[in-house]
């Protein structure tokens, strides 16, 4: 990744703050600014996303990694919060790699109707436990050059599995990274593989596996696609894209999601009190207003 980028003009600072040298439009500006300066901004939005989420965790459901494994498979095309509503019944059915193999197509297709694309997901799912049986000996492999060998596996996937089942760093670029990577300055990239390097290159190893939590959260709650609430963002401070949606302070925190709308104050509590149990609080509370 180029060290130094190139300046725009334009774009409306909020007073006193930051780098906000951008453009409300489009690619995220920044100056003529050294490695060194954006690997200390890109830090200072991890700590500021650190400190606004102290509950992110991987929103998917599992308790191992074929679990996982079989879950990050599902989330193609759909949100977490799906997933979740079926895996326990799947897992209840096919505990495991070999029960899975040996899974009649018309009832694994029954259970994850749901999640959509459920014909192509239920040949994937049985095409990838059969490889963890006759290759693996039906356990999910802990490295990475093993895992994209998997039927329906690319790196997104394993980032995931690796970072969160295995303990192993890894930086997950689904749309919500990708894009806020971008907005941030991180990468101009739109290639998923492209933004893991150049992403990767701004943090510690340590670091990657909950930087991709706290951002993907970040994307689901603040800084949207179409409509990202500027006025209320926690990095708008050190983010070159600030301006790019509404920056009315009352106004951009209508745009807020989840724990962070209008009118969630006590979850939100509950979960900065309680970050140890914010998986159990958000399916809680995900149940509650189904
Ligand atoms: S919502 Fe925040 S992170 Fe997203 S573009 Fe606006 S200031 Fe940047």
């Amino acid at each position: 990744m180029a060290g130094l980028r190139t300046a725009k003009p334009g774009g409306k600072a909020p007073a006193g703050q930051g780098i906000h040298d951008g453009q409300a439009t489009g690619m995220p500006v920044v100056s003529s600014e050294s490695l060194l300066a954006l690997k200390r901004r890109a830090r200072r939005i991890n700590r500021a996303l650190a400190e606004k989420y102290p509950y992110a965790h991987a929103e998917l459901d599992f308790t191992n990694p074929f679990e996982l494994l079989v879950a990050t498979v599902l989330s193609a095309q759909t949100t977490d919060v799906t997933v979740n509503q079926i895996t326990p019944l799947l897992f209840a059915r096919y505990p495991d790699a070999r029960a899975m193999a040996e899974a009649e197509p018309a009832a694994l297709e029954e259970i994850i109707k749901p999640t959509g694309f459920f014909r192509a997901k239920t040949r994937s799912l049985i095409a990838l436990a059969t490889r963890l049986v006759d290759d693996y000996d039906g356990v999910v492999p802990g490295r990475l050059e093993d895992l994209v060998t998997l039927p329906g596996v690319g790196r997104k996937t394993a980032n995931v599995v690796l970072g969160n089942a295995f303990g192993i760093p890894g930086i997950t670029v689904d749309t919500h990274f990708g894009r806020l990577a971008r907005r941030f300055g991180w990468t101009q990239s739109e290639d998923p593989v492209q933004i893991e390097h150049d992403v990767a290159e701004l943090f510690e190893p340590k670091d990657w596996t909950m930087l991709s939590h706290r951002v993907v959260f970040h994307g689901r709650r603040v800084c949207h696609s179409r409509k990202p609430a500027c006025g209320a963002c926690p990095v708008a401070n050190w983010c070159p894209s600030y301006g790019l949606g509404e920056t009315d302070a009352a106004k951009a925190a209508k745009l807020l999601k989840y724990e962070l709308a209008p009118g969630n104050e006590a979850l939100l509590d509950q979960l900065l009190a309680e970050t140890h149990r914010a998986a159990e609080i958000r399916m809680a509370s995900q149940k509650r207003t189904q």
